[in-house]
């Protein structure tokens, strides 16, 4: 497989076409929920469950967005970050996290068991290992971090297959399944039990008054008591300022037939470049499933190279993989400090909640922020959630977190417009995308394998950035905010509400 090979998530391969209407007209319920991933979508369960009235509604396909193209690891343990949350917040809030993350961990097993979904569930290990001695200082700290908030873990020396390693830190327990086999099934109870949803159905503005009214694209008006925002980038701001604190990165998955010993459990790296390993049943036998490269959005290599790094190091390191035969990228946001914004969108909007920023761990963090929320709405909120409220400031390492992302954001508000690009329109190979020179300015160009040429305005709609062509993916990308674009400029993903102006650089057809 190349660069050329469609781009596939393993876990939406079985095509499906939309399931649920659009919404043609307005209504009023008690809540509406904007998103359909993970955490939108448990969210809608636990409050129908509860007798709550919920309309969901997707811009697109449910499960289309990121939780689509998850590695779909279900635990507690997201890398090294408890010695870190420890400097930042506490023994105390640090230890808040995990009991959080570990109940939802051990919430979607037992609805899994209690519903009978047939999900590819699998209790497992989580590892994280120490590729080289550089990391094992960190390892080390993390084990310190573990023993001081009573973490059960254990330690092991080696990794149980052909990965160099100096040490891991295991905690048990954890979980995997087929992220789109879950939701589906929720999906259906959700239905059952009265819940609406709609897909192609993209919401673009809320107003609060005494209710709540969420405008959609077309003109329908959705009336209600709560919203929750699980947009992923939250579609709706309030003036929370979410794009100068959360920033966005992407990161690479390749998956195929595993021929190696039944080998489970699933691992992450400490060092740079990262990389994170698990098994899956994969058509009734074994698969293997490889991620790492992440990098800003709009600001890696060429994309390709990323799946290449990827297969070259399963080729050194995992004897037993084959051919990977699924290829696929995603983005997820890192918020200031690391902790998901999960609460009122600001102060000022107590009804208006959203979850966003789980930093790649969003299968427990998205269950947790739906059990936050619901109990949020149905009057049963907890103190100790407040650690996840949207408007905190922690000025260690905020602030100096928020320099260094909008110093970063104003260096990409120029940089396209100042930077001439180094090739014409006339000469832009066919199956390729670039910033090209057209009647004395920079305009960003695709020409398809026919010759024809899409053009676009390279201004970001949500900012001004300049976006970047996305080699693997054809599309393109903002580095500043994450706001994704196809080749005709239609969004793809991210805060940006607004198409890319199209440029029409040849006569138009007759
Ligand atoms: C490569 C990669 C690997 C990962 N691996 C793991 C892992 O192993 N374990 C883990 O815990 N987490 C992992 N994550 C993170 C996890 O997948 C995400 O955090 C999680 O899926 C986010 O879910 P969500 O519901 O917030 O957003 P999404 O799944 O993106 O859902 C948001 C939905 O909102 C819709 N939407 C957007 N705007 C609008 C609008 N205006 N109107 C209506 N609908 C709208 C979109 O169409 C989309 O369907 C990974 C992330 C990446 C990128």
């Amino acid at each position: 497989m190349n660069d050329q090979n469609e781009q596939k998530s393993y876990w939406l391969s079985a095509d499906s076409e939309p399931e649920y209407p659009p919404l043609e007209e307005s209504h009023e319920t008690d809540v509406v929920i904007v998103g359909g991933g993970i955490t939108g979508i448990t969210a809608a369960y636990i409050l129908c469950k509860q007798g709550v009235r919920v309309t969901v509604v997707d811009a697109s396909q449910t499960l289309s967005g990121t939780t689509g193209h998850t590695t779909a690891k279900i635990t507690a343990q997201h890398g090294v970050i408890y010695d870190e949350l420890i400097q930042h917040f506490g023994a105390e809030r640090a230890r808040h996290f995990y009991e959080y993350n570990q109940q939802a961990v051990d919430w979607i097993r037992t609805t899994i068991q209690e519903e009978q979904w047939d999900c590819d569930f699998e209790t497992q290990d989580a590892w994280i290992y120490a590729e080289s001695d550089a990391s094992v200082p960190q390892l080390e700290n993390e084990i310190k971090a573990y023993e001081q908030l009573k973490i059960p873990y254990r330690i092991e020396k080696s990794l149980p297959f052909s990965i160099q390693s100096e040490g891991s830190l295991v905690m048990e327990n954890q979980g995997q399944f087929h992220p789109v086999k879950y939701l589906k099934a929720m999906m259906g109870r959700i239905t059952a039990m009265g819940g609406k949803i709609h897909e192609n159905t993209k919401a673009i503005d809320i107003h609060e008054g005494t209710n709540i009214q969420v405008t959609l694209e077309k003109g329908h008006v959705l009336t209600c008591q709560h919203v929750i925002v699980a947009s992923h980038f939250p579609f709706y701001d309030g003036l929370g300022l979410y794009f100068a604190k959360m920033k966005p990165e992407r990161s690479y998955l390749i998956a195929g037939p595993w021929q190696g010993n039944n080998t489970g459990g699933m691992y992450i790296s400490i060092g740079q470049p990262v990389r994170s390993i698990r098994f899956f049943t994969m058509n009734g036998t074994k698969g293997i499933l490889v991620g790492g490269e992440q990098h800003a959005t709009g600001q890696g290599k060429p994309m390709h190279l990323h799946f290449e790094a990827l297969r070259e190091f399963a080729k050194e390191n995992l004897s037993a993989a084959a051919d990977f035969t699924y290829q696929w990228s995603a983005q997820d946001y890192t918020t200031l400090d690391k902790l998901p914004y999960i609460g009122s969108i600001t102060n000022r909007h107590s009804r208006i909640l959203v979850a966003t920023g789980y930093r790649k761990w969003g299968m427990s963090q998205g269950t947790m922020a739906a059990q936050i929320l619901s109990n949020r709405i149905i009057g049963k909120s907890e103190h100790k959630s407040s650690l996840f409220d949207p408007s905190r400031f922690h000025p260690d390492p905020a602030i100096k977190k928020a320099i260094s992302i909008n110093a970063d954001v104003a260096k990409h508000l120029v940089k396209g417009k100042l930077e001439m690009p180094s090739i014409n329109l006339e000469d832009l190979p066919s199956g390729e995308g670039a910033h090209v020179s057209w009647n004395g300015q920079t305009i960003g160009a695709y020409r398809d394998d026919k010759g024809k040429i899409c053009a676009v305005d390279i201004t970001c709609t949500h900012l001004g950035c300049s976006v970047n062509w996305n080699k693997a993916e054809k599309s393109w990308d903002c580095p500043c905010h994450g706001s994704r674009f196809t080749v005709e400029g239609e969004i793809l993903e991210g805060p940006a509400m607004k198409p890319l102006a199209v440029i029409q650089t040849e006569p138009a057809d007759q």
